[in-house]
């Protein structure tokens, strides 16, 4: 008998998470199909996908992209356009998979719609965890949808958390590469440029995260998607700079015992785990040599140098809708620092003055999420 292929939707799929998702399901063919593919702009690329994939459902969030796309597709293949399209199609498409590897706030309206339909989600997409990580592991267990990491950190932490129980952890250790800044002093951070910032000494990834590693944001918004993940609170979760990105994250138990996930850093394995677990299936691009590798290295990291990490911790202490506040400005500083509009070190000058001034709601529901979230772009004037 022939063996039911998993049925995937990829938010994203023209992006870095969204090829290398592509890349898994091409090796295993026999295991899973695509039912959705979704681009922002990058509608050459997604026709190529499409081209492979024939999925039933395509959406470009760019209005104006859409009869480009549209005069190209193979008949059956259903077009949807803009944000509603996004939320259309995650809401009426028949997978069991959704791969929520959008960047930004922008993934969490059809994240939703995925969890609200019990399926499994594949997130990639931290912001989603980082903006709304109360709503959402609610929805999660309310609807009896399963959230498994795709971020390399997490899915070692759920890894190591294998066979384990929640209550004899003593913290969660989740490793960062330092970024390409690592050994710059505070003084020297003020004239990097966007080149620079764009190189990551290990991961090639979309230019959004990429700038969040080089700030070391991107380990703020892990911490806190973290904490919703695994159900701790901040103080059991430390950040330690391992510039080899061999060790993924780790777990301390209560016991003294650390379990440590390790693997050459490539997103295909984490990705490839969430969508076959419980199984695993062997691949071709997991090529571990533990002997080729001089040495593992572990350091503190640096909270006054990299002050991005700090706010991160701070707006979880804060609460309510301040996590909210922080991720939209960062968005919007990040967009400028690549469009060379302010300097490096202004991006947490910038969610330091949005934090001070954007309204902070204690209350926490989607509509405040949503308020909030408009509120920081339009202090902005974006
Ligand atoms: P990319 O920038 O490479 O890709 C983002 C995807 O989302 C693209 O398909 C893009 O379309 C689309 N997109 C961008 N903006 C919008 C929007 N406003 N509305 C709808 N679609 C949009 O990002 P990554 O793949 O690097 O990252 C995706 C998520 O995964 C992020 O949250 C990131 O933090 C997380 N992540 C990424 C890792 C990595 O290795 N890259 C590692 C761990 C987590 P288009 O191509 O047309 O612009």
């Amino acid at each position: 008998m022939e063996m039911q292929k998993k049925k995937v939707f990829i938010l994203g799929s023209t992006g870095s998470i969204g090829v290398s998702t592509l890349d898994v399901i091409r090796l295993h063919q026999n295991s899973f199909e695509i039912v959705g593919l979704t681009a922002n702009r990058n509608v050459g690329l997604l026709l190529k996908q499409v081209a492979e994939f024939n999925p039933k459902y395509v959406v470009v969030r760019e209005e104006s992209l859409a009869d480009k796309v549209s005069a190209n597709l193979p008949k059956g293949t259903i077009l949807l356009t803009g944000e509603e399209g996004l939320t259309t199609a995650t809401r009426v498409a028949n997978y069991d998979i959704l791969v929520s590897a959008l960047v930004g706030f922008a993934g969490l309206k059809p994240t939703i719609e995925g969890i609200k339909r019990g399926k499994r989600i594949a997130l990639a997409n931290k912001e989603t965890l980082v903006v709304a990580g109360e709503i959402i592991t609610n929805l999660a267990k309310e609807y009896n949808s399963e959230i498994l990491p795709v971020d390399s950190e997490h899915s070692a932490i759920f890894q190591c958390l294998a066979g384990e129980r929640e209550k004899e952890i003593e913290k969660l250790i989740l490793t960062a590469s330092g970024g390409p800044f690592f050994r710059k002093s505070k003084d020297e951070l003020k004239n990097v440029s966007v080149a620079e910032a764009l190189k990551h000494p290990n991961w090639e990834m979309g230019s959004k995260v990429t700038i969040d590693s080089a700030t070391m944001m991107n380990k703020g918004l892990e911490m806190i998607e973290a904490h919703w993940l695994f159900n701790l609170p901040p103080n059991k979760i430390d950040v330690t700079i391992h510039p080899q990105s061999i060790v993924h994250s780790m777990v301390e138990f209560v016991d003294g015992s650390i379990k440590a996930q390790l693997s050459s850093p490539d997103m295909r394995l984490p990705i490839q785990y969430a969508l076959t677990y419980p199984e695993r299936m062997q691949n071709s691009f997991t090529n571990t040599k533990l002997t080729e590798i001089e040495s593992l290295t572990f350091h503190k990291p640096n909270f006054t140098k990299f002050e991005c990490l700090q706010l991160a911790f701070d707006v979880l202490e804060i609460g309510g809708t301040a996590p909210c506040v922080l991720n939209a400005a960062n968005e919007i500083a990040v967009e400028r620092f690549l469009n060379n509009e302010i300097a490096f070190t202004a991006i947490p000058e910038l969610i330091k003055d949005a934090l001070k001034n954007v309204e902070i709601k204690s209350e926490v529901n989607l509509e405040t999420i949503i308020e909030c979230d408009s509120l920081t772009r339009k202090y902005f004037k974006v």
